[in-house]
């Protein structure tokens, strides 16, 4: 019964859950190490801790619709005003909103071969087209993407930095391509990674609104703020697109524990510094151990490394969950000898990486 866009979609597939393992394993909870969903190894902030155990006491009531208080403290922190803001259930909602409101059954979505799953299964959940476009180097093909736009396309999605593959973008790259989409057509940059970015050479998409009002930039509290289990992300973009996503959004979508949460992690400079520092150290510790094993990786700006095992992923992935260490095969994304690792506490880092080679020593 369901229509043909959904009827041969693929469900996303996330991480395997920590419970899960365990009882397979025979095990409790703690032993299991999950480095797969690229989550902040750090555990929330405390501010956002204190903040998300006080909204509790008002549980019975709806959340703020408009997020008037996370809006005020992001719109300052950005430079934009409230009314640039759409608020959603991760920026996963978000990504969702822009595809419900600006494409249909005669578009086509443009996006990366090797790019976010969300992207193709939302798209297809709309009956539009999706057009992947062959990656150059792992990352973005920029040129390809822009020739791949033609009349029917209305969203072209680029994320910077790229899951899986932790690719950046440059700035002047980026313009480049912006001054050749046409205005008709969204860009959305997909920048759920960009506090990890180490220098000013990587773009800040807000600042390139102001000169371009087709372009959505997305962010999320997931990451390098630490909030995956609340979810929260949000969009900026031009006021008018703001007030059509809002349009199309669920009135409550952002609950007043993870807005309250949210809203209190922005003033917690000090965590969004360490988690920098952690996931800065953990990719030298990933990469230098890579090296070591002389295993080829995929340099990454994002807080995760794919790494090319040398052989059939699947098999070395399941050989890591023996050892109780869950990471993210990709086959599912086309590159088949590549796990995607999520960079951990050193210590989980280290463990991953003993496992890894006793895993691949094994297969030998
Ligand atoms: N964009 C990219 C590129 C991602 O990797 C993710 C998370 N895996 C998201 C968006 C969505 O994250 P969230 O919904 O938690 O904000």
């Amino acid at each position: 019964l369901a229509v043909p866009g959904v009827r041969a979609l693929q469900p996303y597939q996330p991480g395997k859950p920590i419970d899960e393992v365990a009882r397979e394993l025979g095990l409790k909870p703690e032993q299991i190490i999950k480095l797969a969903s690229n989550e902040n190894p750090l555990g929330p902030s405390p501010k956002a801790l204190a903040a998300a155990r006080t909204a509790l006491d008002d549980l019975c009531l709806y959340p703020d619709g408009n997020g008037f208080n996370l809006k005020q403290k992001l719109s300052a922190r950005l430079g934009v005003t409230p009314e640039q803001l759409t608020l959603g259930n991760g920026s996963n909602d978000v990504l969702e909103l822009v595809i419900r409101a600006f494409a249909d059954s005669e578009s086509e979505v443009v996006f990366s071969q090797y790019a976010f799953a969300v992207y193709p299964i939302s798209t297809q959940a709309v009956g539009a087209r999706g057009v992947s476009v062959p990656a150059r180097d792992w990352g973005h093909d920029l040129d390809a993407m822009a020739d791949a736009v033609n009349e029917r396309t209305r969203i072209v999605f680029v994320a910077n930095p790229n899951n899986p593959t932790g690719t950046a973008l440059g700035r002047d790259a980026l313009v480049r391509f912006l001054a050749r989409v046409p205005e008709n057509v969204i860009v959305v940059l997909d920048e759920a990674y960009c506090e990890y970015f180490e220098d000013d050479e990587f773009p800040d998409g807000v600042s390139l609104l102001a000169d371009h009002p087709n372009l959505v930039v997305t962010r999320t509290f997931s990451k390098a703020w630490g909030l995956a289990a609340l979810r929260v992300g949000y969009a900026v973009s031009s006021a008018d697109i703001a007030d059509v996503l809002n349009r199309v959004r669920q009135p409550f979508n952002v609950d007043s524990v993870a807005l309250a949460a949210a809203t209190a992690v922005l003033d917690d400079e000090d965590y969004l510094q360490r988690s920098r520092q952690v996931n800065r150290d953990g990719l030298k510790q990933l990469a230098a151990g890579f090296e070591t094993l002389g295993l080829d990786y995929i340099p990454s700006s994002g807080n995760f490394i794919a790494v090319d095992v040398g052989r059939d992923g699947s098999a070395v992935f399941e050989g890591l969950l023996r050892q109780g260490v869950i990471v993210r095969p990709m086959g599912g994304y086309g590159m088949p000898q590549h796990l995607r690792i999520s960079v951990g506490l050193p210590e989980e880092n280290a463990r991953c990486l003993e496992a890894l080679q006793m895993v691949l020593e094994s297969l030998n």
